[in-house]
């Protein structure tokens, strides 16, 4: 999950709608020409077999992609399901990148991740819930010392304020449990829908779409709405795919706007969905110096977990650093 600089948990918004059109799940994803795949596919370091190194399908110039001005509803749904699918492909290992156990641990951290990047909340956890395991631990804090634990994620103050006060709610009102629904979760402290979002999606499975910052910027590259307020956008999306897929759509986008579709430099002459976006060419196009941009384990670094999924590691992931080690 997310840091809200380059966070993935957003405020989000409501149940957005449902999809209007047969799923198209089963349909075979087409081929891309081959452009630099020869090259590329090298460059990757995700061994999984299935998973798609960025820029192996081959960043053909978006003209041919690029939708007409007067996209219908049909072509619109069609492309954004067409995307996700082939996101799948490519990060078929996605997850949420804050490290959690439990529900208390993840609302915890989800709040941390405010203005700093999940890495630095992987990296200061650790040491918070070792000295505060439970809702009642943390609740009865000395506040000063929560929060020189957690002065490396910045905003330490009020981020000390607000996972203690959460904690006593937590305690007090809700017998020491996270809660699973929308309606209590968003009455705790530093708790809005975004995060909450976060935490029914991933620690209740319950679907969701987190409206963060990549998710914003991305969904706008790719015309799938030109709403700018996130519940807006997350009811506009959400009418785009089944409910089924929220979670793991949120993922998707978000895991591509992190290691491939940046906010200041994308890297489109790496992009796996480059003939499916009408922003292409808004980045680096040369395939070379695109691929010097991706980031994470696509550019060959390690994640943000530092316990990361099974999966991953399976993939040719590798486990973040721990703090002292940065
Ligand atoms: S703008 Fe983003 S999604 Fe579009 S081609 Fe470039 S990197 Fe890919």
């Amino acid at each position: 999950m997310a840091a809200h600089r380059d966070s993935a948990v957003g405020e989000q918004g409501s149940d957005g709608g449902r999809e209007t059109e047969k799923p198209t799940e089963k349909a075979p994803v087409k081929k891309k020409s081959t452009g630099s795949a020869s090259t590329s596919a090298s460059t990757s370091t995700t061994a999984k077999k299935g998973a798609r190194a960025p820029g192996a399908a081959g960043a053909k110039p978006a003209a041919a992609g690029k939708p007409a001005k007067a996209e219908s509803r049909t072509a619109l749904v069609r492309r954004a399901r067409r995307i996700n699918r082939e996101l799948a492909e490519v990060f078929p290992y996605a997850h949420p990148e804050l490290d959690f156990e439990n529900p208390f641990q993840l609302v915890v951290a989800t709040v941390l991740s405010a203005q700093t990047t999940d890495l630095r909340v992987n990296q200061t956890t650790p040491a918070l819930f070792a000295k505060y395991p439970t809702p009642e631990d943390l609740a009865a804090a000395n506040p000063e010392e929560v929060e020189e634990i957690l002065r490396p994620t910045g905003f330490f103050r009020a981020k000390t304020r607000s996972v203690i006060g959460l904690s006593k709610m937590l305690a007090e009102d809700f017998g020491g449990e996270v809660p699973g629904r929308l309606e209590d979760l968003v009455k705790l402290p530093g708790v809005g829908r975004k995060t909450a979002f976060v935490v029914l999606g991933n620690a209740f499975g319950r679907p969701g779409i987190t409206v963060d910052t990549h998710f914003q910027r991305l969904v706008r590259r790719w015309k799938w709405t030109e709403e700018t307020d996130p519940d807006k956008i997350e009811a506009a999306v959400g009418a785009l795919f089944p409910k089924s897929e929220w979670t793991d759509l949120s993922h998707h986008v978000i895991w591509h706007g992190r290691r491939i579709c940046h906010a200041r430099k994308p890297a489109c002459g790496a992009c796996p969905i480059a003939p499916l976006c009408p922003a292409y060419g808004e980045g680096e196009t040369d395939p070379d110096k695109a691929r010097k941009l991706l980031k994470y384990e696509k550019g060959g670094f390690p994640g943000q977990r530092l316990n990361p999924p099974q999966a991953y590691l399976d993939a040719g992931g590798r486990p973040a650093p721990p703090l002292d080690a940065a």
